[in-house]
């Protein structure tokens, strides 16, 4: 783009959003429209039907020719089927068409999507429904319309659904809530995110001589470079001419498809970087962290390098994380999760403040589960990132005046400070940069909660529906015991006091990488829940059917078939690693192995025919080659004994625990031979490109 003045008019210039609806929609048909969005309420045919029109003609002005349902069903990624708008009018001639049935519900063939048993293939129909607080836009020559996915008898079948009911749970709760402190006005309470992007980038010529990266997303070999992370000179660093152009497309092609973009920097792992929007509503934050993860994709193809969103893509540097900063807003623009200047906005902020606290604690288990996968269990606990374990941030200043809200004595920050609730404003306490803590996993950060155990690769659709529900939960609580109360502001400093006393477990302001937090932890009776196979059984739990259940989230039965998908999908990811694993071994490191020792027996026998050379270097290599080989083939046949046994273990439950622990730990043993043989053949007989080529090679 040559002039920089026309970004306002870039912006956004490939979505049917608000303003286009304004301009180019009838009056009385724009104002049903957005009675609709605001209301949830079903739309009308004939509106439909004149929305649809008017879609199309644009999409079409602007280049469109297919129209698709956009939805993202259990795999995690998006899906798209693209029907064109012809339609035939006779004499062999067609006109563009779009119909608002077109627009509101379609109907895919849904039995290739992961179900966990909700759906026979033989009722394999699927729906989806327009989400209208998402706008359409166009991409690639298509008018997307995002839509939620369904079986034909109402069960989610995907990520948008759960994520629009958890939404409408935390908007009835809030609302209840808000009308306590005498806050009729608002009309809808919604969850605010703004999901950062980690990722790496590589070289593509490099990343295609890596099967294992194609296959697995992540690098299953690689002897650790000379210098990695340890000079910390990748974050913040100035950008390469190759990464500075990638980055200005994608951030052109966001803005066109109204994704905002806001920030862009190198991370601290030498090629990794971030991206991290400004932030909106959390289901179009969902929808546009797609759509930013699919054009970084595409985008970085276009440049001749691979954008790599596992969330641990090599052994020993920093993984790549999604921090998923989360609030609340109120549609007359309150963020209730910040602290305000009367007593009466601050006693509101309170209680919100320990209702998150409450359901962090509450629900631990299930938000640890929210991010698991086989990818976030190598990032987790290791190199920079949160352990496994669930805590809480609230800073020095907020803690001390909870601890003094608890023990009912006086606060003591500069002066002498009794706060009574809903009578005395709280001192003002500035979230300054140096009381941030990142090593925290659940950090407040002065206006929202920002929760950094995502994976990269992660949807955030997840842990937001597990927030929104279980603090929509705890303030049902609130509202149940609040209501019709007589003295509001004594039961409100009750309520506020018990539920700082009853949780503050869950807060720890400390260091959380220190080995010492996860003994402290322990005895404070926290979780920590290492891999996702501890973790998963929070979704069928009790406690959580019933909290899930209670706000018209989840299903029991939807629970079981995402908990199914969940562990299928563990076991696909181990079983393509191991074979993947197998068949470099095999096909690439075997065979390199047996050349260079071919070449080094070569050499000591022309030696030792010409005689008095001396022989030491070639035997030293030769036996200590010769001798990790023979160890790589053993550990080549316990990888596949392991792997095949994991195979054919018919119950999942079972063969996910066979994949997590022998098969991974005889990958690991496979890797550290192979890894040490690495640094011993020579390098132009090495088949692949080693962590430095990788991880310097984009200048
Ligand atoms: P950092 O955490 O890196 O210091 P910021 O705190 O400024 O950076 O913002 C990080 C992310 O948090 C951004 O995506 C930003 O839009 C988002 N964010 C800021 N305020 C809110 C909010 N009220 N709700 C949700 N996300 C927010
Ligand atoms: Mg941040």
């Amino acid at each position: 783009m040559e002039n920089m003045k026309d970004i306002p008019e870039l912006f956004g210039s490939m979505v049917f959003n608000d303003e286009t609806m304004r301009l180019r929609l009838p009056k009385d048909i724009y104002r049903v429209l957005k009675k609709t969005m605001r209301e949830g309420t079903h739309l009308e045919l004939d509106v439909a039907n004149a929305v649809a029109n008017d879609m199309k003609n644009w999409a079409v002005e602007k280049g469109a020719t297919h129209f698709s349902h956009w939805f993202q069903p259990m795999t995690g990624i998006t899906a798209e089927k693209h029907d064109s708008f012809i339609s035939p009018v006779g004499d062999g001639k067609v006109i563009m068409e779009f119909s608002g049935k077109e627009l509101v519900r379609g109907e895919p063939d849904a039995s290739s999507f992961p179900s966990g048993g909700l759906r026979a293939t033989f009722e394999a129909r699927g729906y989806t429904v327009w989400d209208i607080t998402s706008y359409a836009f166009i991409k690639n020559g298509t008018l997307c319309i995002p839509t939620a996915f369904c079986s034909y008898s109402g069960e989610a079948l995907d990520k948008k659904t759960p994520l629009l009911r958890s939404m409408d749970a935390i908007d009835k709760q809030s609302r209840r809530i808000l009308k306590l402190f005498g806050n009729t006005s608002v009309r809808r309470v919604l969850p605010t995110v703004g999901p950062e992007q980690e990722y790496f980038l590589v070289d593509k010529d490099m990343y295609l001589k890596r099967p294992d990266l194609a296959f697995t997303g992540r690098t299953l070999f690689g002897a650790r470079p000379p210098k990695g992370q340890e000079m910390d000179d990748h974050y913040f660093r100035t950008l390469t001419p190759r990464v500075s152009a990638f980055m200005k497309e994608l951030d052109e092609e966001l803005w066109k498809l109204g994704v905002l973009a806001k920030t862009k920097h190198n991370e601290a792992a030498p090629a990794q970087h971030e991206l991290a929007p400004i932030y909106t509503t959390a289901n179009i934050a969902t929808d546009h962290n797609q759509l930013t993860m699919e054009l970084m994709k595409s985008v970085a193809y276009k440049h001749g390098l691979v954008c790599l969103l596992h969330e641990k893509p090599f052994a020993g540097v920093n993984g790549s994380g999604k921090h998923n900063n989360w609030s609340l807003a109120s549609d007359t623009g309150v963020n209730l999760l910040e602290p305000g200047e009367t007593p009466h906005e601050n006693a509101q902020f309170l209680l919100f403040l320990v209702a998150v606290i409450k359901a962090v604690d509450d629900y631990q288990d299930l938000l640890r589960a929210s991010v698991a996968s086989a990818g976030n269990d190598h990032r987790l606990g290791a190199n920079e990132a949160p352990p496994a374990i669930i805590s809480m941030f609230l800073g020095n200043e907020l803690t001390g005046m909870l601890e003094a809200i608890e023990s009912g004595s006086v606060y003591r920050n500069k002066k002498k400070y009794q706060m009574e609730i809903g009578v005395t404003a709280l001192p003002h306490f500035p979230m300054d940069a140096t009381d941030r803590n990142r090593t925290s996993p659940f950090a407040f950060t002065g206006n929202k909660f920002e929760f950094r155990m995502p994976g990269s690769s992660l949807s955030v659709a997840g842990p937001n529906i597990v927030l929104n529900t279980a603090v929509a939960e705890v303030l049902s609580q609130f509202a149940d015991s609040l209501e019709g109360v007589k003295d509001f502001n004594a039961a409100l400093g009750a309520i506020i006091k018990t539920t700082y006393g009853n949780h503050k477990r869950i807060i720890f302001n400390g260091n959380n990488y220190s080995a010492d937090w996860v003994k402290e932890a322990s005895r404070r009776g926290l979780s920590n829940l290492k891999t996702t196979m501890d973790t998963l059984g929070a979704f069928i739990c009790e406690k959580s059917v019933t909290m899930f259940a209670a706000h018209r989230v989840f299903s029991k039965a939807e629970l079981q078939s995402r908990y199914e998908i969940l562990t299928e999908s563990y076991c696909k990811t181990l079983g393509i690693e191991a074979l993947t694993m197998i068949d470099i071994t095999k096909g690439e490191i075997i065979p390199a192995c047996i050349d260079y020792q071919n070449e080094l027996a070569l050499l000591l026998e022309r030696k030792k025919n010409c005689g008095g050379y001396d022989t030491s270097l070639e035997s030293f290599l030769l036996g200590q080659i010769a001798g990790l080989s023979t160890k790589l083939f053993e550990n080549l046949k316990t990888l596949e004994n392991a792997a095949m046994e994991a195979k054919n273990e018919q119950k999942t439950d079972a063969q996910a625990a066979l994949f997590g622990s022998k098969v991974l730990a005889s990958m690991s043993e496979l890797r550290l031979t192979a890894d040490e043989l690495e640094s011993l053949v020579a390098k132009k007989y090495w088949p692949l490109p080693s962590y430095a080529d990788l991880l310097y090679s984009v200048i």
